[in-house]
């Protein structure tokens, strides 16, 4: 048995980034930038106001209150750039550019409407104001070639907006793999159709396939393959053609129909690594490069295949998109149950509910039966906790979990 470090550092030495491509930025939430961006706007591109109000000298303000000119009117999207003199006030709506000549914008709250002797129209500002008052400046967002972001900035909707406010429509980002599932064995039938007598169904290709969309990647179905070389061969031959990586799951174990192994070793040459990893559930692992396309060869078990998936497909996955952090949130829970084990050299994953508690820590408890078969009990966790080799977890110590879905 190997372990688990030494297994994993084997997979992503082979799983570099993807080849950047350029993407509407609408298409980038999530993605990673692979390359840095520089604002070629200033943002805001113009002086203008945060508030609706009146723009005027301020020094016009001393002795407010006082009665200005009122000589027009600028909203948001106004082209106007005739200059107000002295004693003269604009009528301004929020985002609208200042006209020359004003340096402070007062606020409608603070004003009142007056008419003149002549019936003209005034505006009596009420307070002094303070130059630039409710004035934004050009530039004092992003100040025109500033770093709005860097290669590897994983993609917010706020990045996307940034991008849009400073006229970027694209963007070179590592593209989000495609990536194919297959199932093996000729016990598999897909759910809706009846089972026959040593029949079950092929519940991992949904899970996995599932498991490929949660983590943000594309998934391809590459349906269920018999226990039989030839049908192997062809379904793996044609998924490297069409996706960046392939996910199996069944046939790699020690068992006479166990042909994944055999097929992964003839079409990867030598790139293929079959691995006892030293880790309960999903021992058995197998990985390497068919056409230059990482294949990750999962255990059958469906307990098993998830782990797998966790452990290693889901890791490089994450960095052949670019992701410079690879993992799931990790925290030390306190358990609140016994989590007990027997020593046999591996690391146990213990399919937990993970629940913060009042104290800010994570609190644990078993999420039912820990079999490999016992699939009901990965969908009632929401985390693994990593049992060292010994003799379990007693309550109220310590143990590592993966948060898996926690949070929303
Ligand atoms: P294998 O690794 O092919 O020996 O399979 C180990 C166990 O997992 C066997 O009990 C299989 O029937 C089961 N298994 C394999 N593939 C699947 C699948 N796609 N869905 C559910 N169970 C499976
Ligand atoms: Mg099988």
């Amino acid at each position: 048995m190997i372990p688990l470090e030494q297994a994993q550092d084997f997979v992503l030495g082979s799983c570099g980034p993807l080849a950047p491509v350029e993407l509407p930025i609408a298409q980038c939430l999530s993605a990673v930038a692979a390359e840095d961006v520089h604002a070629g706007e200033p943002v805001p591109p113009f002086d203008n106001s945060a508030m609706d109000g009146f723009a005027l000298r301020h020094e016009d303000t001393t002795d407010a209150p006082v009665d200005l000119a009122l000589v027009g009117t600028v909203a948001a999207g106004s082209s106007r750039q005739e200059p107000i003199g002295p004693k003269e006030a604009v009528r301004i709506m929020t985002g609208a550019p200042i006209p020359p000549g004003a340096d402070a914008v007062v606020m409608v709250e603070n004003s009142e409407s007056v008419l003149a002797q002549d019936g003209t129209e005034m505006v009596r500002i009420l307070l002094p104001a303070a130059a630039a008052d409710h004035i934004r400046r050009a530039g004092s967002d992003l100040a025109r070639g500033e770093m709005v972001m860097r290669q590897g900035t994983v993609l917010t909707p706020a990045h996307l907006g940034v991008m849009a406010s400073v006229g970027k429509a694209s963007l070179k980002v590592f593209p989000s793999p495609r990536v194919g599932v297959l199932s093996t064995g000729d016990e598999l039938v897909r759910p809706g159709v009846p089972l026959s007598y040593g029949q079950i169904r092929d519940s991992n290709r949904v899970a996995l396939l599932a498991s490929v969309k949660a983590s943000g990647f594309e998934p391809v179905d590459l349906g269920s393959a018999p226990d039989d070389p030839i049908a192997i061969e062809s379904a793996l031959a044609g998924a490297t053609e069409l996706c960046d990586a392939v996910i199996t799951s069944g046939g790699v174990s020690v068992g006479d129909f166990d042909h994944t192994k055999v097929v992964l070793d003839r079409l990867g040459g030598g790139s293929v690594r079959w691995m006892q990893v030293a880790i309960k559930p999903a021992k058995p692992f197998a990985f390497g490069l068919i056409s230059n396309v990482p294949v990750f060869a999962l255990p059958g078990n469906p307990v098993s295949s998830l782990v797998s998936f966790e452990c290693f497909a889901r890791p490089a996955l994450r960095q052949m998109a670019g992701y410079s952090d690879l993992w799931r949130q990790r925290a030390l829970a306190i358990a609140d149950e016994d989590l007990p084990r027997k020593s046999d050299g591996k690391l146990h994953f213990a399919r937990v509910t993970a629940e913060m508690g009042e104290d800010g820590t994570y609190h644990i408890r078993s999420a039912g039966g820990q079999s490999s078969h016992q699939l009901g009990s990965m969908a009632g966790s929401n985390a693994l906790a990593l049992v060292p080799d010994g003799n379990g977890i007693r309550s109220g110590e310590r143990v590592k979990v993966w948060l898996l879905r926690c949070g929303s």
